[in-house]
């Protein structure tokens, strides 16, 4: 049995306690070590195999599950954050569903809610933006032409941008050219949860500068929109006059 398991984004105690306690079961470990906190492993049992795959190729992962499904062991292949996002787990699923080797995968919590978290965000503010555009800049990784960074600016809602921080030129550059102000409010979170978590406030026109100083240029993420800094309008949720499921609002 293979468990993909979600490390959480960076904190040891971020973790779910299910992905927790498949790491206290597990038999062999393989976890992304660029990304995922070392600290998580003081879980594995003694005498666990541990493989870290950031030294490893696709065929090698592969080839330390398919050892240890021939003795009967339990693998958790542990990802960054939640695997579903740019996690790269299909081309693993698929060669087990190949293999009809049995897997499952436990969510993670993404360093989308981490960031949010050390940032003490709402990404979704009514009447500023009711919309996350979760995407990337293209680098050495494509992206489809009709997702390309200036054709999501014209929203203008509340930008994640993930993978994104070695091409800080490119992203003010198309997200102005799609429509965004220069002055619109931007987070930089750098390893998120982590001890050594940098946050950084500029704006999309001064964000190559401000994250070259700081010397940021991988493990975080680019929030781009008016949450970071806008008039809201209190949400329908706790408004004494709107009716929900659980409460009788006072003009129905
Ligand atoms: N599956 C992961 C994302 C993997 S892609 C998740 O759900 O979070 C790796 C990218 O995620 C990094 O380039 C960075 O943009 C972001 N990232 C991962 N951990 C982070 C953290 N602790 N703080 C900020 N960004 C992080």
């Amino acid at each position: 049995m293979v468990h993909f398991v979600g490390a959480g984004p960076g904190a040891e105690d971020l973790i779910t306690v299910r992905g927790q306690r498949f790491l206290q079961e597990a038999d062999v470990i393989i976890y992304a070590g660029s990304l995922v906190n070392p600290g998580l492993l003081k879980n594995a049992k003694e005498g666990c195999q541990i493989y870290d795959s950031a030294y490893m190729t696709l065929d090698e992962v592969l080839k330390v599950i398919y050892e240890a499904e021939e003795k009967g062991l339990m693998t958790v292949r542990l990802h960054t954050g939640d695997p579903s996002i740019y996690g790269a787990i299909k081309e693993q699923m698929d060669e087990l569903d190949k293999k009809e080797i049995e897997y499952d995968v436990c969510p993670g919590v993404s360093s989308m809610s981490g960031v949010a978290s050390a940032l003490k965000v709402e990404y979704t503010l009514p009447d500023v933006s009711q919309t996350i555009i979760i995407t990337r800049a293209e680098g050495r990784t494509e992206v489809p032409e009709k997702e390309s960074l200036k054709s999501m600016a014209c929203h203008k809602a509340t930008m994640l941008l993930f993978l994104s921080s070695s091409l800080a030129d490119k992203v003010k550059a198309d997200l102005i050219e799609g429509g965004f102000e220069p002055e619109t409010p931007v987070a930089v979170v750098y390893k998120a949860t982590w001890p050594d978590q940098k946050i950084l406030r500029t704006t999309l026109t001064e964000l190559p500068e401000a994250m070259a100083k700081e010397g940021i240029t991988k493990t975080a993420m680019i929030v781009v929109g008016h949450v970071l800094d806008s008039d809201y309008k209190l949400s329908k949720l706790y408004d004494p006059t709107f009716s929900t499921e659980f409460r009788k609002g006072s003009e129905e």
